[in-house]
Order: structure tokens, then sequence, then C-alpha cells
């Protein structure tokens, strides 16, 4: 049996779960759901992030212990993740037990194979961002990233001897590491100038997995972070590991893929492990115009979305509103649109249409299968391959939109008998195909059209067209018009 491994990156748990996070999860999500549909063995990872300095510190201002902090923090991810009808097979935290093992004892191999050494950081660090920052990195003495005040430090610290893996790492993005080209393209040329052995531990952060060979040092959290998508399967030893390694596919916002597509694979070829096969960068999220931020007070809350829409309208939303490697705004008047346009207008009212006029019929269904072909099965499988979530979703919709105008050609409410018979059986069976398709993306209206058609557990195998023998329903609309 194929298998298919899939991330999201960890979440930092301190922060609350937004539209960036979600729209990743999503996709994941989306990517799961299709390669169960084939009949592969899936394994859907997500989790947070639960060490470093400044849980530490925002513990403290709570007067809460580390742990209670990430206890609480993980859950409202796991919420929010429920609302949103994410599948995941696994959630991880790096505060477990057997996580914190595992780190170790890949350092231990690490260190095995020399490439671990002693040194002294000189530098900068960013106490917000956690992020050592360079001083050719400074932006007017201030972190590039968050533009805050960053403290002078010199402090003795481990390095990772990244450098030595520099040729191999380019190798590996030439041959395709990283989706979409263009961010390819960025970390190559990145990738020219002279590449840094990595500290990997910190002497001041006492929230941290313990450095095994000298405990006054804790793990840099990025490299304890990274590791979870070894330890969720249980490595060195576990079933899991010896299934699911590598990786088909690390799901990484834009800003991350550096520390994926270099660090990561870096890490595993050094511990003698294969990298993993795909890395997918995706774009960002505006919000009305503006980048989000809690001072324009702009910060879209997923479950806020899906209460007030729906959970599929929202994801439905994300996924079709901007390529999926591109930058793109999100706006509640937008969602609105799409919701009354493509999913009220296209895909409900057909159904609703098509199946008040089946529920009379009382002939036997049958017909001649002129809309076989609607959904071109093998280039929407070509677009899962290729990562592009967009595309796919637009031939689904533009599948639907040839059921829409078969249907108005046809006439159907003029039609009896025979020809009545036939027109009903291109519709249902072009329906009952497309709620397969759909699932992968809005999985409750999938399952609702599937009631409605008193069809169950179909996967990629059914979505051709065959007899069609249920008694329909129509039921309640899928989507109703929006004010
Ligand atoms: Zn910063």
């Amino acid at each position: 049996m194929e298998k298919f491994y899939i991330t999201t990156p960890i979440y930092y748990v301190n922060d609350k779960p937004h539209i960036g996070t979600a729209y990743t999860t999503i996709i994941a999500d989306i990517f799961a759901r299709w390669h169960r549909l084939l009949g592969e063995d899936v394994f859907f990872l997500t989790g947070t992030d639960e060490h470093g300095g400044k849980i530490e510190k925002s513990a403290r201002d709570k007067n809460k212990t580390p742990l209670e902090l990430v206890n609480e923090n993980s859950q409202k991810y796991k919420a929010v993740w429920e609302k949103l009808n994410i599948s995941y097979d696994k959630f991880i935290r790096t505060t477990d037990p057997l996580h914190e093992a595992a780190v170790q004892k890949f350092i231990k191999k690490v260190w095995d194979g020399g490439d671990i050494y002693k040194g002294e950081y000189e530098g900068f660090y960013c106490l917000p961002d956690e992020r050592y920052v360079t001083e050719n990195e400074l932006v007017d003495g201030k972190c590039p990233d968050c533009g805050r005040e960053v403290q002078k430090i010199k402090e003795e610290a481990y390095f990772f001897r990244l450098s030595r893996y520099k040729d191999a790492i380019i190798k590996i993005i030439e041959n395709g590491l990283i989706i979409p080209k263009k961010n390819a393209n960025e970390i190559l040329s990145r990738l020219k100038g002279e590449l840094k052995d990595l500290d990997i531990t910190r002497k001041s952060v006492s929230w941290g997995i313990k450095f095994p060979f000298d405990e006054s040092h804790s793990v840099y959290v990025w490299f304890d972070a990274l590791l979870n998508y070894l330890s969720a399967l249980d490595w060195p030893d576990g079933k899991l590991f010896n299934e699911f390694w590598p990786a088909d596919i690390h799901l990484v916002g834009k800003d991350i893929a550096w520390f994926h597509s270099v660090i990561w694979p870096a890490m595993l070829l050094s511990a003698g492990l294969e990298p993993p096969k795909r890395v997918m960068a995706h774009g960002w999220w505006t919000v009305d115009g503006k980048k989000m931020s809690k001072s324009i007070g702009n910060v879209v809350d997923p479950v806020e979305m899906a209460e007030k829409y729906g959970a599929d309208a929202f994801r439905y939303f994300l996924i079709r509103e901007k390529p999926t490697w591109d930058d793109g705004d999100f706006s509640e008047s937008a969602l609105k649109s799409r919701i009354n346009g493509e999913l009220m207008s296209d895909l409900s009212n057909l159904i609703a249409r098509v199946l008040t006029i089946a529920e009379k019929f009382s002939g036997k269904i049958e017909g001649n299968k002129e809309l076989e072909g609607f959904i071109d099965k093998n280039k929407l499988a070509e677009f899962f391959d290729n990562c592009d979530l967009y595309s796919a979703l637009n031939l689904v919709f533009d599948g639907i939109r040839r059921i829409n105008k078969y249907v108005n050609d046809k006439e159907p409410w003029k039609l009896k008998d025979g020809e009545l018979s036939n027109v009903l059986y291109n519709a249902l069976e072009a329906i009952r195909i497309t709620a397969i398709f759909l699932k992968p993306f809005m999985p409750s209206t999938a399952e609702k059209i599937e009631e409605k058609l008193n069809v169950k557990y179909q996967t990629i195998p059914d979505a051709d067209f065959k007899e069609f023998t249920s008694r329909v329903h129509r039921g309640e609309n899928l989507f109703n018009r929006l004010v």
C-alpha cells in the first residue's frame, strides 16, 4: 500500500490560531483527505511548539508554570482544529517526554558523527522572536523581523556543522525539494553566500530540553522543534517511522522555508537519515488590504469565521480566493460573495433543482453517460501531485458549472419519461461524483450531498459513471443566500 506522510509546522503555543495557521492546516487536511480517498495509508501530523525563553517569560507574567501555560494553550489549538474539521492523525507536543527523549537521542547521533562542537556565540538576540540576529542583519539597530530592541549577547554555545552540508543541500534543492520554484530559487541564491554553522544550544534558557553532553545548556528551540517530525513517528525504532519516513510533504509558510529546506535536511543527513521528499511553501494573507496585526485589530479568528459562515465555506474561500503560492487578501465581504455566488448559486441551487425533479420521478433512472468526463480525473490528480490545490478546486467547480449548463440546456422540467430519465441520470451521477471530489475541500458538504443521494463511503474508484439506483431526498439547501 502507498503511504503518505504530511506535516504542518508545529505552532508556537503562545500564539493564538489565526488565518495563517488555519490556512496551513486546512491545506494539510485537504492533502490528507485526498490521499485517504485514493486508498493510501496516511499519517497527518500537527502539534505545538512549547519550549523557549518567551514561554518561560510569558508564564511568569501570568503567574503560571510554563507547563501549566502550554497545557492550556495547546488545548486551544486542538479546539480550533476540531471546529475546522481537521482530520489529523497525531497532535504532537514538544513537551511530550517521548519527544524530549528522541531529541536527546538525535543529538547523540549527530555528536557521534562529529558534527557538534563547542564555540562562542556572539551577537544579538530578539527575545520576542527568539531569534539570533547578526550585526549586519540589524535594521537601525533593531530586530529585522519585528523592529523591536535586541539584546547584545556573548555566550558559550554548541554548534552544529551546518557548513559541511552545503553542497549536499544545494543538490537536494536543485532536485526539486522545494515547491514552488520561486522559493527554491530564493533559497539557492542565499546558499551562494557563506553558510555558517548553527548554534544549537542556549545557556540562558531553562525552559527547554537539556543538552545531553552539558546540562547547563538547553537545546535551541528550532533544533528541538524540527525533530517533532521524527519523534511523532517514534523514531528511531517505531513501526510508524519505518512505514512513513521520509515525509512526503512538509507544509510551511514561506518565512520558515529556510529552516525546513536547509537546516532540517542537513540535520537528517548528519544523522544518516533521508531528507524529506518535498517542502511546500505557501503564500500569506493580508486582511482587508492590510498586514494582519493586533494593533490594527484586524486579526481574523478562524473559529468566529467557522461559526458565522460554516467551516466548509471558510475552507472553500481560503483555497479558492488566491493561487496557493501567492499572497492574497481576506475580507468578509469577499467571503460572502463567494458563498452567494459559487456555493449558493452554482452548487446548492443545482442540487436543489435536480433533486426536486428527481424526487418526483418514479421511473427507472438510466441514461447515456453524455456527461462523463465532466471533471477530468487525471487532471485533478495531477494538480494534487503538483500541490496546486487552487487549480484542483477550480477544476471541480468548472465541472459543477458544466452540470448547471447541461441542466439549463436540457430543461428537464419540460421533459418526461425516457428523456427525463436520461437527463436525471446524467445530472445525478455527475453530482454523486462531484461529492467525492469535494470531500477533501468541504468534507461536511460532501457528506450532506451523499446523504441526499443516499450513497455512502464513496472513494476515488467510485468516481465513474455507473448505475444510479438509489432514492434521493432533496432536503434542506446546502447554502442559503447571505445578505
Ligand atoms: Zn524580533
